[in-house]
């Protein structure tokens, strides 16, 4: 006879002396961990009981096959009366999906190995899965994450090549004034065209370039790129003009970014207030470091964007909180103008806030005409999106400039 119920918020498990708590071959629904009692891991070899451990309050046991899907390798039985705490698959599973993809991997291989291992300790032969095994769910989920986070580790050493064979390029966005029509500045956007995978979204390879740290040299190389182009720029348009560049929350975490900042923009003879850096709500999730950074940058006179506004879930919050030179509207809102008419209202009420508070708009992803006159009407200052010009290469943007060919230059 045996338990199973809620105790202290945990699902419980009693288990009496000389039950099974599972058996060899069950699907691994739960691990467990030992409270009271003593249980005992066995397995039968040449159709003899083998015993493979004996386990004492503290211990977990049964979570390979949580995590890898497979049936149970060994049997476990209670000793002595047991009470055991019960960890479900969803528990573990959720932990395990949301760890770094190569931590993940690493897990998985060991978990592999350590399988074969006691499989060859055993029974003298490797684990082999069975086809029917093969085929379950678990077993392609985890060949599939194995298969990704293999790749990921290839990708990240074709990103560090990347670096060193200038296989990064700049497409430049202008951000024009909408209510002169003049261009304010552009944006710059990074690509990476990889002589192995093609063309990789800046979303894709970024992402990753920050959890290696890679973002550094590239962030570094993107200032000094965009800073080269800006003067280009300026010297075709005749008139002054910013450069945005979008900043990843390792940067702002970086102690020596600031520094580097400074120098690289004081080489390029560019005074600080043209330099726009761009960063995402959730980089201001450590509150603290991120407050003193914005502080300590726009005293130096950069500018600085709150990027993607209106995604996060504290928008109101981080305006209260730090002091900023532009919010940039999300083009989830600014899409949505026109036929949805809390669009509108939104982007109003954002434009209004962003005035109370002393600091300007920039809306982004205007496609077309009716989206541009609409937040040219409710007072919206700055715009950028496929109306205006898709992210072009430097050299369209400079003959752009001296034709003046872009349909909005004034
Ligand atoms: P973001 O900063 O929000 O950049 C705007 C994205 O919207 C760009 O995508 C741009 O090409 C796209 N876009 C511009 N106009 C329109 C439009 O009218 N409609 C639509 N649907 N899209 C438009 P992209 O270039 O693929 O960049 C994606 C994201 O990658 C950027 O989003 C930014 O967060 C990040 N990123 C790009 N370059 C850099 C970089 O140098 N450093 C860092 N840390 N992140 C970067
Ligand atoms: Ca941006
Ligand atoms: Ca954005």
């Amino acid at each position: 006879m045996e338990t199973q119920g809620r105790y202290e918020g945990l699902e419980r498990r009693h288990v009496l002396a000389g039950e099974f708590i599972f058996r060899e071959g069950d699907p691994g629904d739960y691990a467990y961990i030992i409270e009271e009692g003593e249980v005992e891991i066995s397995t039968v070899i040449d159709d003899k009981p083998v015993v493979l451990n004996v386990l004492k309050q503290g211990i977990m046991f049964g979570e390979l096959a949580l995590v890898d899907g497979r049936t149970r390798s060994a049997a476990a039985v209670a000793n002595t009366d047991v009470l055991l705490t019960i960890v479900t698959k969803e528990q573990v599973n959720m932990r395990v999906d949301s760890a770094d993809p190569i931590l993940r991997m690493l897990l998985f291989v060991v978990m592999r190995y350590f399988r074969s291992e006691t499989s060859w300790r055993m029974h003298g032969k490797p684990l082999e899965p069975t086809a029917n095994e093969m085929l379950t769910q678990p077993a392609i989920d985890l060949n599939r994450r194995i298969d990704q986070a293999v790749d990921l580790i290839r990708m990240e050493s074709e990103l560090r090549m990347a670096i060193a064979e200038k296989q990064f390029c700049l497409h430049y966005q202008p951000i024009v004034n909408l209510q002169t029509g003049a261009i304010a500045g552009f944006e710059a956007l990074i690509r990476w065209q990889s002589p192995s995978r093609g063309f990789i979204r800046p979303d894709i390879f970024i992402a990753l370039a920050e959890s290696t740290s890679l973002i550094l040299p590239i962030g570094e190389w993107v200032i000094e790129e965009s800073g080269k182009a800006l003067k280009a720029f300026e010297a075709a348009y005749q008139q002054p003009l910013f450069m945005s560049i979008n900043i990843a929350s390792r940067q702002i975490e970086e102690p020596t970014f600031i520094q580097t900042l400074v120098k690289k923009v004081k080489e390029l003879n560019i005074e600080n207030r043209q330099i726009k850096l761009e960063i995402l709500e959730r980089s201001l999730f450590n509150s603290e470091l991120a407050q003193r950074w914005i502080q300590d940058i726009r005293k130096l006179g950069f500018l600085v964007a709150l990027d993607d506004f209106g995604t996060g879930y504290s928008s109101l919050q981080y305006l209260n909180d730090y002091h900023l030179d532009n919010i940039k509207i999300d083009k989830s809102f600014v899409g949505g103008l026109g036929s949805k008419s809390k669009s509108s209202s939104l982007c109003a009420a954002m434009i209004n806030l962003a005035e109370a508070l002393e600091m300007s708009v920039i809306a982004e992803g205007i496609e077309c005409a009716e989206q541009a006159t609409a937040l040219k009407e409710l007072g919206c200052l700055f715009g950028q999106g496929y109306h205006f010009s898709r992210p072009m290469v430097f050299e369209d943007v400079l003959v752009a400039l001296k034709q003046s060919s872009l349909p909005f230059v004034s």
